[in-house]
């Protein structure tokens, strides 16, 4: 009870914009009368079902718009996780199934996909299922230590059976923001390869045309840019090979089975058409996150991670030596900010980050990792709030540690 009193009367800084992002109320007003009023099931030939496919399709337009894409290269999915799975597994089935004239069946010429050992665990995850269900062999790329993917070190990695490369927009926890433009183009000169990006951290800040990118494949979630949790989508350019993995009835252009989530999907569309405006204005979280990242850099033992420019302008992330960084967490929120860190609690053991691991900071280092993720409403009282709180944090756990 103290606690929830505490929790209620004391300052409160969200700094975890990176793991998701509130609800805008404009975008809230807008799906509302798709729960209450508008509710029907837009396969349905009635008043009701055909109110809930015009939205639908208006949602589709609006992304595609912001894509640079067409409406009908848009799929409506629950996640970026789904999408990701959609992407990898529909890729490589669709290239099984035209096996005998690709000649891939045989198992020395599996399918082939490319990506990077910083992938999000919804990447590597699907990759290592398509390794091991022996549907395809994968090379992980190494990044350099700002976590940066070499546009040659992909080019050198392509094989005659590669079919597909897989390249994130920026990373979630260090906030590098990868060539994919750069991938794009030279992947132009190959055939048969198709390349896809987890945007997933880029939509609210970053150009995502796919066209400008030179992707086949885009996914994205839209609760990281101020829609609800629970609707995201994939951006598929026409003539790419895809087999549906929610089996089912024909929605989403026989993609995607399921009734579509019609209040989601229009709360998506309109929250990326907001973001199309804040683009413009992301500077100013861009000067925050510079601000904090001066004021953090102070603490001594105090590490930037990730690339100083080619970062997306919401993510500062550090490693602080001496400390783990779940307990600066806990003492952070105990201030009332929220925070993350790259390690998670395992069975009751820290695990490094794979992402600071590939970037090669050592083990005992990556331990004291702290992400501090902005948002269109963090403002300059907030960055001064907990540029003063967490110095003492630190000092106080380097006290606290034990003296080996
Ligand atoms: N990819 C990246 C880069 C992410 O940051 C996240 C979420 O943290 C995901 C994928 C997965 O998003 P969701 O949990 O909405 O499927």
């Amino acid at each position: 009870m103290i606690c929830y009193l505490n929790f209620e009367f004391m300052r409160q800084v969200y700094l975890d914009n990176a793991a998701t992002t509130a609800v805008d109320r404009e975008v809230f007003e807008a799906m509302r009368p798709y729960f209450l009023k508008n509710f029907g099931n837009a396969s349905e030939v009635h008043g009701w079902g055909q109110e809930a496919r015009t939205a639908v399709e208006g949602a589709r337009e609006k992304v595609a718009e912001a894509l640079g894409a067409e409406a009908k290269e848009i799929i409506f999915t629950s996640c970026a996780t789904e999408s990701i799975n959609l992407a990898h597994k529909g890729v490589v089935e669709a290239v099984l199934q035209q096996g005998e004239t690709r000649d891939v069946r045989r198992k020395t010429k599996r399918p082939h996909i490319v990506t990077t050992a910083i992938e999000h665990k919804a990447v590597l995850e699907t990759c290592r299922h398509l390794e091991e269900a022996g549907m395809a062999e994968v090379t992980y790329l190494p990044v350099d230590q700002y976590g940066l993917v070499s546009v040659g070190a992909v080019e050198k990695a392509i094989r005659p059976e590669t079919v597909l490369v897989s390249v994130m927009y920026v990373n979630n926890e260090v906030g590098t923001v990868e060539p994919i433009a750069e991938i794009g183009r030279m992947l132009k000169k190959t055939k048969g390869i198709f390349f896809h990006t987890d945007a997933t951290q880029a939509m609210q800040y970053l150009d995502c045309d796919v066209d400008k990118l030179g992707v086949d494949l885009l996914s994205f979630t839209g609760h990281k840019f101020y829609a609800p949790k629970g609707v995201g989508g994939l951006y598929v350019r026409t003539g790419a090979p895809l087999v549906r993995q929610m089996d089912g009835g024909g929605q989403e252009g026989g993609l995607r089975a399921g009734t579509e989530n019609v209040p989601y999907i229009v709360a998506l569309a309109k929250a990326l058409e907001l973001s199309s405006k804040f683009k413009v204005q992301s500077s100013k979280v861009m000067n925050l996150r510079d601000e904090l990242i001066a004021g953090v850099l102070k603490i001594p033992g105090a590490k930037l991670t990730g690339h100083s420019v080619k970062r997306a302008p919401h993510i500062a992330s550090f490693t602080i030596d001496g400390v783990e960084g779940e307990a600066v967490l806990l003492m952070l929120a105990d201030r009332g900010i929220a925070a993350a860190s790259g390690s998670a609690c395992t069975s009751g053991a820290l695990r490094a980050s794979h992402v600071l691991l590939a970037m090669g900071v050592p083990a005992e280092v990556a331990h004291g990792s702290l992400r501090l993720s902005l948002g269109k409403e963090t403002t300059e009282e907030e960055i001064e709030y907990v540029l003063k709180e967490l110095p003492p944090i630190v000092k106080r756990l380097r006290q606290m540690a034990p003296r080996l």
